[in-house]
C-alpha cells in the first residue's frame, strides 16, 4: 500500500485509512476514510457517509491524525 507522508509532520496516510479532522463535519464527527489518493484526496464521513473531496494540500492542512 501506498502511504504519503505529510510534509514536516510526522503523518502518513494510505486508502482506507481513518483520520481525525481539525474541523469537524456539519454532522459532528471528526473521523473520515480516505476513499481516493491523488492530486485530489476524496474523504468519507464515517458518521453520516458524505464524501469530500479536496486538492491534497488542503487535506494535509486540515487532518490532524492518522487513526
Ligand atoms: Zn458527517
Amino acid at each position: 500500500m501506498i502511504k504519503r507522508k505529510v510534509n514536516d509532520m510526522e503523518k502518513e496516510y494510505g486508502m482506507n485509512d481513518v483520520v481525525e479532522m481539525k474541523k469537524q463535519h456539519p454532522c459532528g464527527s471528526r473521523l473520515f476514510r480516505i476513499t481516493r489518493l491523488g492530486a485530489d484526496i476524496k474523504i468519507k464521513c464515517e458518521q453520516c457517509g458524505r464524501v469530500i473531496m479536496m486538492p491534497r494540500r488542503d487535506f494535509e492542512k486540515r487532518m490532524k491524525s492518522v487513526k
